[in-house]
């Protein structure tokens, strides 16, 4: 890292939750729900428009980005948010509500930390672009750097117009998601790499990705148990053991961070602390 990304790399790291677990329970990060198409098919994911679970990929509506703009007027002047994420509830990078949103963002509210998820079909198309609307950091959900292990992970992709299937679906998702990894890395954004753990398909393979995506420039990993969904809704959840020894694997090559519940991609507030973190279509909390 040289000097230019280490320093950004600290102010990123002290104001966001999702980079610091000390940060975690005390600084808040808000997500629009703007981008809900996808350009990839993963076998675990049932995206959904809901009040009522807490995870990743819902969200109680999409917005479009002058109503997220103002949702960021309102809460910001609420409470303490520092970053603003698009995290789907689809994939950042396949809505071009994306942009636009982070363009007026600057504008409004140059001082909040930019962020966003994807799957990382698209970044090496738009690593440039992303640092030049000042996208802070970026999480790129990796599965699998092998595609033999990938066929089983992803059912197909959509990429130049054309739905892609099998090895060469995956084979190209591999190859973008390392590479959006090195030049979103190499443009000054701090990358971290989320990787989904599925008992029997990728548990012993993530410290494989761990050092393919530490070599290409990414800052940190976060893995994640499966929740047990969509295609692979009959596979197990993996146990804490499972979940602390690979954590302790990957920990030998690049910091790990073990805070993530996974939230909704419309949660906004403080991660965690109770009457803090909240989500859009939400009862009040006078209601409870
Ligand atoms: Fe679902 Fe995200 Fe995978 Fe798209 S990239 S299929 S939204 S989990
Ligand atoms: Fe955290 Fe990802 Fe949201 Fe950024 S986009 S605030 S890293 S969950
Ligand atoms: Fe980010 Fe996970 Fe914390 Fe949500 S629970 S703010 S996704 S680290």
């Amino acid at each position: 890292m040289n000097e230019h990304n280490g320093s950004k790399f600290a102010h990123i790291t002290k104001a966001h939750p999702c980079f610091n677990e000390k940060m975690h329970d005390k600084v808040g990060r808000a997500h629009v729900p703007i981008a809900p198409k996808c350009n990839i098919f993963c076998n675990f994911c049932t995206r959904d428009l809901n009040n009522e679970e807490i995870r990743p990929g819902v969200a109680s509506c999409v917005m479009k980005p002058d109503d997220a703009i103002a949702h960021i007027d309102d809460i910001t002047s609420e409470g303490p948010i520092s970053v603003v994420g698009v995290a789907g509830p689809g994939d950042s990078l396949a809505n071009e509500e994306t942009f636009e949103f982070f363009k007026k963002l600057a504008k409004a509210h140059p001082d909040l930390i930019k962020c966003m998820s994807t799957n990382g079909l698209l970044l090496p198309k738009y690593a440039d672009e992303l640092a030049e609307l000042g996208v802070n950091s970026v999480t790129v959900t990796i599965n699998a750097v092998d595609p033999e292990i990938a066929k089983d992970i992803y059912s197909f992709i959509k990429y130049d117009g054309k739905v892609i299937k099998g090895i060469e679906a995956v084979k190209i998702l591999i190859k973008n998601q390392l590479e959006g990894v090195q030049k979103a890395a190499e443009n000054g954004i701090v990358v971290k790499v989320n990787t989904v753990l599925i008992p029997g398909v990728n548990d012993e393979h993530i410290v494989e990705i761990a050092k393919e995506v530490k070599s290409r420039g990414a800052a940190l990993m976060n893995v994640l148990p499966l929740i047990p969904l969509g295609k692979m809704k009959d596979l197990s959840r993996p146990d804490c053991a499972m979940m602390e020894k690979v954590r302790d694997e990957v920990e030998e090559i690049i910091p790990v961070f073990r805070a993530c519940t996974q939230c909704r991609a419309d949660a906004y507030g403080i991660p965690g602390k109770k009457g803090h973190d909240h989500h859009l279509g939400m009862a009040p909390q006078s209601h409870y």
